[in-house]
């Protein structure tokens, strides 16, 4: 069991500043976030867009904002859980008890849900036999491209991850892109290597067709597609690999006894707790009266429930409000003095 005095459940830019506004008063805290990376929506939806309202910053992309917000926590060394989903909490005496679809269990006073529009999951295949096979031979991210090397791998999807990854991966494998149309969405230039390939024989390209059914026990032998005028092909393969894209739930959070409206959870403005003690909501996922779904207001609403953190996890303790520029507790804690 990990104990912590916050536990964050959500990294994108309100989770990512809240674990600064936690640190810089002296807190602990770790961070949940079902993603395989940092930054939520930013990330995820709008990697190259500029966004024109963080102060102090005339114009930065999602991707600039979250790894600025990244390097303002480098001094903390702070603990990611990434590609977890927070599932359950429930009281522990004064503590918290939370645990992740992986089994990671923490104990905290404090937990604050950052968690936005829900968590980001990706699109999964229909057939009922494929989750015996998912994190073994079905993947839907990859983390270690080592272990399709020697192997036929095949990937289903038609924009830029599943092609992107079909060049990646036919340096070492034998690779097939199946899609259920016969327009790829991927840009030009990799569209051109995807044809390349398969001139070469390095990929072969199925469509339009959908996976129909899995073979295999423990490990998958091979796959049955099925195209769109009734043909069914079978395909040996060692993996597969599904790149449709990401939905959003709410999910687990929907089932902790929160008070909610309209898929949001409703919080005191004055320090972000929800109807429970030590339960925090910050960012698009709160609401109170005047909410508005911004960055800014997301980093305003960390700084108040920070403090009420504090309160709950050094109860003996008072809080000092300082000035980050004078306090050298606060320069200490930044490794600047
Ligand atoms: C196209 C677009 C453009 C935008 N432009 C702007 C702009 O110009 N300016 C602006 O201020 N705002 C903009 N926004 C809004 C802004 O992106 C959001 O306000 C911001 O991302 C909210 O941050 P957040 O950290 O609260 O939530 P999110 O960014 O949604 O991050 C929440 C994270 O929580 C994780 N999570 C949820 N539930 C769980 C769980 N149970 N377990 C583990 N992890 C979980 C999710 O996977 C996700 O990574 C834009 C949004 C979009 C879609």
């Amino acid at each position: 069991m990990i104990k912590t005095d916050a536990l964050i459940i959500g990294a994108g830019p309100t989770g990512l500043f809240t674990a600064h506004q936690l640190k810089i008063i002296g807190l602990d805290c770790e961070i949940v976030d079902n993603l395989d990376k940092a930054g939520g929506q930013c990330i995820e939806l709008y990697p190259d867009k500029p966004i024109y309202d963080i102060p102090a910053i005339p114009e930065c992309t999602g991707e600039e904002l979250t790894k600025n917000l990244l390097d303002q926590l480098k001094p903390f060394n702070i603990n990611f859980h990434l590609g977890e989903r927070v599932d359950e909490l429930k009281k522990n005496e004064s503590n918290w008890e939370v645990k992740t679809n992986k089994g990671k269990t923490f104990l905290t006073p404090n937990v604050i849900i950052a968690g936005g529009v829900g968590s980001f999951e990706p699109r999964r295949f229909s057939p009922k036999e494929c989750e015996q096979f998912e994190d073994k031979s079905i993947f839907y991210s990859i983390k270690n491209k080592k272990i399709f090397e020697g192997k036929t791998v095949s990937i289903f999807g038609g924009g830029d991850s599943a092609l992107d990854w079909a060049v990646e991966l036919s340096k070492n494998s034998k690779v097939n892109l199946i899609h259920r149309r016969d327009e790829f969405r991927g840009a030009p230039h990799t569209l051109n290597e995807i044809r390349k390939l398969e001139k070469e024989g390095k990929i072969s390209i199925k469509t339009p067709c959908q996976l129909d059914s899995i073979e295999g026990e423990k490990d998958i032998k091979s796959i049955s597609i099925k195209f769109d005028d009734g043909k069914i092909e079978k395909i040996k393969t060692d993996f597969v690999l599904s790149f449709f894209g990401l939905v959003m739930k709410l999910g687990p959070i929907a089932e902790w006894g929160l008070n909610m409206s309209k898929k949001t959870i409703t919080v005191n403005s004055e320090n972000f707790e929800t109807n429970k003690k030590g339960i925090f909501a910050v960012g698009d996922i709160c609401n109170y009266p005047g909410k508005l779904k911004l960055i800014l207001s997301g980093f305003h609403e960390v700084a108040l429930a920070s403090v009420e953190c504090f309160k709950r996890a050094r109860p003996n303790e008072k809080y000092r409000f300082e000035f980050t520029t004078s306090s050298k507790t606060i320069q200490e804690r930044l490794g600047k003095k």
